[in-house]
């Protein structure tokens, strides 16, 4: 597909294959993938490192002034072929994904300083189209013109055996139940917070996973791109 560049935004509730879907999508097309939930825990590991979180209660007053000192990028590894994120020059991918940073992620991004900054960022990425950017408010708020918005969902079950699986594969301990406890929070905080909850817009163009395969769900979503590339 040689045509024109879109802008595609993928949302939904936490680990239901956002990031995978996108990931997919975007080296399909040779289009710039960005995982914007990488960027509110990177944020969030950089408030556990400077003493703006104590007893699970993040200093939004000692974090504020401090975001414009935090520096975000991505760097594509060369051996998985998939972008890490750098908080202040420093890759952090792995420190980011335990269970420590998702238990507090979410406090961290319901605060309207860090969306501030991280939205502006975001747009920037996405300047120029040909990006496929995974998280809560894409296509609500980051991208609200974007030509393709997908609202992916999958049953609880079958996220909490999925983020269940990768986290063992990488040796972080942890239960089942852990998991569930903190995807339910998670979703929970995210969709209930004042600003930009994580909601599926009206254009919005729902995928279920729960019963279909990655390679299925790519083929849906690839669908989905071709039609609106014709129809340009
Ligand atoms: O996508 P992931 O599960 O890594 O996102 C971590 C957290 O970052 C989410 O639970 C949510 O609190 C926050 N997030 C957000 N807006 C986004 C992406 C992520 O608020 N666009």
């Amino acid at each position: 597909m040689d045509m024109k560049k879109i802008t595609i935004a993928i949302d939904g509730y936490s680990s239901c294959g956002k990031s995978t879907l996108a990931k997919q999508l975007a080296k399909e097309l040779h289009y710039i993938f960005i995982d914007s939930g990488a960027m509110y825990r990177g944020i969030t590991l950089f408030a556990l490192q400077n003493d703006c979180i104590s007893d699970e209660e993040v200093n939004s007053k000692k974090l504020i002034p401090l975001l414009d000192g935090i520096e975000l990028h991505f760097q594509l590894n060369p051996k998985t072929n998939s972008p890490e994120l750098q908080l202040n020059g420093k890759n952090v991918e792995g420190e980011i994904r335990t269970p420590k940073i998702s238990s507090l992620v979410s406090k961290i991004s319901s605060i309207r300083e860090v969306r501030e900054k991280l939205v502006k960022e975001q747009r920037k990425m996405g300047q120029s189209g040909g990006i496929v950017m995974d998280g809560r408010d894409i296509g609500s708020v980051v991208f609200p013109n974007a030509e393709l918005k997908i609202f992916v969902t999958a049953e609880i079950e079958t996220r909490t055996e999925r983020r269940f699986s990768e986290l063992s594969e990488k040796g972080i301990a942890t239960t089942r139940e852990e998991v569930q406890k903190n995807l339910i929070e998670r979703d929970h905080l995210d969709s209930t917070r004042a600003m930009s909850p994580l909601k599926q817009t009206e254009d919005a163009i729902v995928i279920d996973n729960t019963h279909i395969s990655r390679e299925e769900q790519l083929k849906v979503a690839i669908g989905l791109v071709e039609d609106i590339l014709l129809a340009k």
